[in-house]
């Protein structure tokens, strides 16, 4: 395709995805094909010509369309939001045309540089002092396992230099909450500590990390001879948005020389909010922190940020240096294939600058306020509603609901009256939200925050949510 043909054709791309997000709410939110449907609109084998790209757009209207869950419709309240701001979704396409690849700073200083500048004003935004440097990564659980391997290699002493963690004389033990993400225990399996070090500690009845807990396993452990290592602390859990109290866990781990990991990936986006940031108060006594952008924020994903206090414990992991990528500035810059896993980088902060200068900070705060006063309505509404139940705290945008009529008194009953109601509203297509298991039994997430979310939405789902449970009963 050469550039004039982009040109004509690019225009129809941007036309089609605009008529998408202005469509979107005719859309059911959750796709309604079954399993193999789309594969089996599709030829099994390649093409051997070309085929024209409006014949490629007509398939993506008729073939690939039906087969979406449309997470940026306004009544998807399932998972997370995944935000793609259409500002930033331009940023993703200048990255993606230019088409340049960042391994040291030289192959494109701008990316480096540019990189470097949107980390720190995202840090001044969350209200983070100027200890932290920030790069992007493309999840937050790549950024957890970097941060583990981190922590793995400080506690012993860098031994991947010599005999690795084969040759370390005590077992290394990774803590962290039972109610972190699964991402964090991954990350400690594929970082090498193994099952039987890591400790998931109990949490308290608002489902927060219990420091106590922590203390005494910390010290059983200590007692045989083990080494604590790592603790992952969440802020905002993934089921509930729970806290865990960051000032008593940041002591123990500066008591014992313990590495702090804070996993942020939803809430972290609130602390643009002066208001939320004593949910992570604390948070300047932990040694990395990931949050990501492309969830509330508004980036499409990729885009997580990892934040590290000191540079040079991630640099002397993550850094390989073969003689065919040095160069000779490499003192006076940062080169980013150093701060992570990947060799190659996108030229992912466009997508990050182009939504902070297209919004502006206040659009961005008063976008996550908005959905912050949706949320406590909704908790309004079901609070003065028979027979509703609100299970745990809401600091952010994030309901857990369960309704129990009257009739149900077993707990498999009222699982199966909350497994039906939600697959109802979830099948209907007027709105998604996300079935989880809170303290053994079936809840329902409502997670609030897709961009185009506004209080009238909310209200329709209220009705919808009373409309499911009356379907469901008969
Ligand atoms: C979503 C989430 C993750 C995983 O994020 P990815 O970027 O998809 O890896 C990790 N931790 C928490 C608390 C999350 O909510």
């Amino acid at each position: 395709m050469n550039p004039e043909e982009f040109r004509r054709l690019g225009h129809m791309v941007v036309d089609w995805i605009a008529d998408y997000r202005a469509r979107i709410a005719e859309y059911p939110v959750q796709s309604q094909v079954g399993p193999g449907d789309i594969r089996a609109q599709l030829p099994p084998a390649p093409p051997d010509l070309p085929e024209p790209f409006e014949q490629i757009l007509a398939d993506m209207q008729q073939v690939i369309v039906p087969g979406l869950t449309h997470w940026q419709h306004p009544h998807f309240f399932g998972y997370f939001p995944a935000n793609a701001e259409l500002s930033s979704v331009l940023g993703d396409y200048l990255s993606t045309g230019l088409g340049v690849l960042g391994l040291a700073w030289q192959s494109s200083p701008a990316m480096t540089e540019v990189e470097e500048v949107v980390t720190d004003w995202m840090r001044q935004m969350l209200g983070l002092s100027a200890a932290w440097s920030g790069v992007i990564q493309e999840s937050a659980s790549t950024s957890t396992l970097v941060a583990l391997l981190c922590a793995r290699e400080r506690a012993s002493d860098y031994a991947f230099a010599r005999g690795g963690l084969q040759s370390v004389p005590a077992p290394l033990v990774v803590y962290t909450s039972q109610q972190s993400h699964s991402s964090v225990a991954k990350a400690a399996l594929l970082a090498g500590f193994g099952r039987e070090y890591v400790r998931a500690i109990a949490t308290d009845p608002a489902y927060a990390l219990d420091p106590q807990q922590l203390q005494s396993a910390i010290e059983r452990d200590l007692a045989q001879g083990l080494r604590p290592c790592a603790i992952v602390a969440t802020i905002g859990t993934t089921t509930t948005t729970a806290l865990d109290p960051l000032e008593p866990i940041g002591a123990l781990a500066q008591q014992h020389g313990i590495w702090l990991h804070v996993d942020a990936a939803m809430a972290g986006s609130a602390m643009i909010l002066p208001e939320c940031r004593w949910m992570w108060a604390g948070i300047e006594q932990a040694d990395t922190l990931v949050l990501n952008p492309h969830k509330w924020l508004g980036t499409p994903f990729d885009c997580s940020l990892y934040y590290v206090r000191d540079p040079h414990a991630l640099i002397r992991v993550m850094s390989t240096t073969p003689s065919y990528l040095q160069t000779a500035v490499d003192m006076h810059v940062k080169n980013l294939r150093d701060w992570g896993l990947p060799l190659g980088r996108r030229f992912r902060a466009l997508k990050l600058w182009c939504l902070i200068r297209e919004q502006g900070v206040h659009a961005l705060q008063a976008r996550l306020r908005r959905d912050l006063a949706n949320a406590q309505w909704l908790a309004d509404q079901i609070r003065a509603t028979p027979h509703w139940q609100i299970l745990a705290p809401i600091p952010l945008q994030t309901l857990c609901v369960r309704h129990t009529p009257p009739i149900l008194t077993d707990s498999a009953a009222i699982d199966a009256h909350t497994r039906a109601w939600v697959a109802h509203i979830n099948q209907s297509g007027a709105a998604y939200l996300t079935p989880a298991v809170l303290d053994d039994r079936w809840m329902v997430r409502v997670s609030i925050g897709a961009l185009t979310t506004e209080q009238p939405h909310v209200a329709h789902l209220w009705q919808v949510m009373q409309a499911a449970v009356a379907a469901a009963d008969h």
